[in-house]
């Protein structure tokens, strides 16, 4: 993981000492109040600032570039010299994009709607991208961290921005060994755990084993261990592969109503074993019990571009927690969104989370520490897959909890017109004509 608060505060303190520097400069000008003892002192102490600046742009290992307010490069240190591979004396006065190439993984330019360098000027907030790869002037592809922020003047209107790369390509291609070994192992786990799994059942059934009631026990209590370590290894293999990309995934046009709608009635048992409640609503606020299916209500179509399977498992990862984190009470799977957005929820009365675990929540292996969880069992891979899978679809998922009376897990997908779902579905269509298996290209 790399260290993306470290690259976030150093970039804060970088942005602290540019300001300094400019005030400096703007402060030395000719025709200032030198006259004043106040100001004399306060300029030796900037220049101080400004030596302390230079020591720390000169020596630290991330590169810092700093761009004028039209994106002409105005400071640029040997860690970003040594990056980039352009000399000082070359990059400095000259456009940041004449300097730095980024590419994707497949060695393609980034497109300007995904480049940290043109969004911060446009956004005018802090754009990070951890997953970057720069073209050196030699042409060597270097993986980077990058944080881009805007420097703005008082008025609020951008007047520059600075970035610090952290070059990592060591760290990613560890990153990348570790997932490979990951998903190599739980892919060969996964063949025996099945075997076990499959043998374990046969003696568990009547018609072909007989056995006591206290052997039925023990292999009662070894079948659940198999499947929850069948349950780990599957959930390994899928992280790794979201990880690095490999996961499979054709994206179709779904009503998210209609899909809710049935996942509910299929999910709704395993909470009322346990006596709560279950409900879907749609729309504002408009609830429809599970039990009495949907023919009776009017609703509105919510469409969107995704893989129905992949996101089957997100919704059944969030209400097997709700079932999971919660005692008793009511599972509420709601739909609403506006023209741009589908947001859909799973909202449980139970445990809830503390706040301080929640910014750590969809990162790999992450449970929180508590006697709940403690003795319930899981592996901390749930939400970061489900995140994984969510962010396939360009959407987001977050939570809002509050602790002992619930959490809400919220998810928006970019929502498409119902024309534009007729379109694509009757594409969908005769692709299926021609292919026995179609996949939609998402636009
Ligand atoms: P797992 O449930 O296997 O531990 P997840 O990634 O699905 O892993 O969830 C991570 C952690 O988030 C859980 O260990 C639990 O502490 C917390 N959590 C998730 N969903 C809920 C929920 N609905 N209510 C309370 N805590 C939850």
């Amino acid at each position: 993981m790399f260290s993306n608060n470290l690259i976030a505060s150093v970039s804060v303190g970088l942005i602290i000492l540019v300001v300094a520097i400019i005030a400096f400069l703007k402060f030395t000008k000719p025709g200032g109040s030198k006259q004043s003892t106040n100001a004399s002192k306060l300029a030796g102490k900037l220049r101080d600032e400004r030596v302390k600046s230079d020591i720390i742009l000169n020596g630290i290992d991330d590169g810092v570039i700093l761009l004028d307010e039209g994106q002409t490069i105005q400071l640029f240190n040997p860690a970003a010299a040594k990056i980039t591979g352009w000399t000082i004396e070359e990059a400095l006065g000259i456009n940041w994009a004449a300097v730095i190439k980024l590419v994707n993984d497949k060695g393609q330019d980034y497109e300007s709607t995904l480049n940290p360098f043109h969004l911060v000027y446009e956004q005018g907030h802090a754009i990070h991208d951890n997953n970057a790869n720069l073209q050196s002037k030699s042409g060597k592809v270097i993986s980077l961290s990058l944080t881009v922020s805007p420097l703005l003047d008082n008025s609020q209107q951008i007047s520059g921005a600075i970035a610090v790369l952290r070059d990592v390509t060591k760290e990613r291609k560890e990153e990348a060994q570790r997932a490979e070994f990951i998903s190599t192992a739980s892919h060969e786990m996964r063949t025996p755990v099945a075997a076990i799994e499959g043998y374990l059942a046969l003696a568990l059934n009547d018609r072909v084993s007989s056995i006591d009631s206290r052997a039925r026990g023990y292999l009662d209590k070894a079948h659940e261990s198999t499947q929850h370590l069948g349950k780990l290894f599957q959930d390994l293999l899928t992280s790794a592969k979201a990880e690095d990309g490999r996961l499979t995934s054709h994206p179709v046009v779904v009503e998210v109503g209609e899909f809710l709608q049935g996942l509910t009635n299929d999910l709704k048992f395993a909470a009322e074993k346990k006596g709560m409640i279950v409900e879907f609503t749609v729309g504002n606020g408009l609830t429809v019990d599970a039990r009495a299916g949907d023919n009776k209500v009017v609703k509105p179509l919510y469409y969107s571009v995704a893989d129905p399977d992949r996101m089957r498992e997100v919704i059944t990862n969030l209400f097997d927690n709700a079932v999971k984190y919660s005692e008793k009470g009511r599972i509420t799977i709601g739909l609403t969104g506006d023209d741009k957005v589908v947001q859909f929820f799973i909202k449980d009365t139970g445990h809830g989370i503390p706040a301080e675990d929640i910014p750590h929540l969809f990162q790999k292996f992450y449970r929180v520490d508590n006697s709940n969880t403690r003795t319930i069992g899981g592996t901390g891979l749930g939400l970061f897959i489900s995140r994984k899978i969510v962010e396939l679809y360009g959407g987001r998922i977050w939570v809002e909890s509050e602790v002992g009376k619930g959490s809400t897990f919220y998810i928006n997908l970019p929502r498409i017109s119902t024309q534009k779902a007729e379109e694509l579905k009757k594409n969908e269509a005769a692709e299926t004509q021609l292919k026995p298996i179609t996949t939609l290209t998402q636009t």
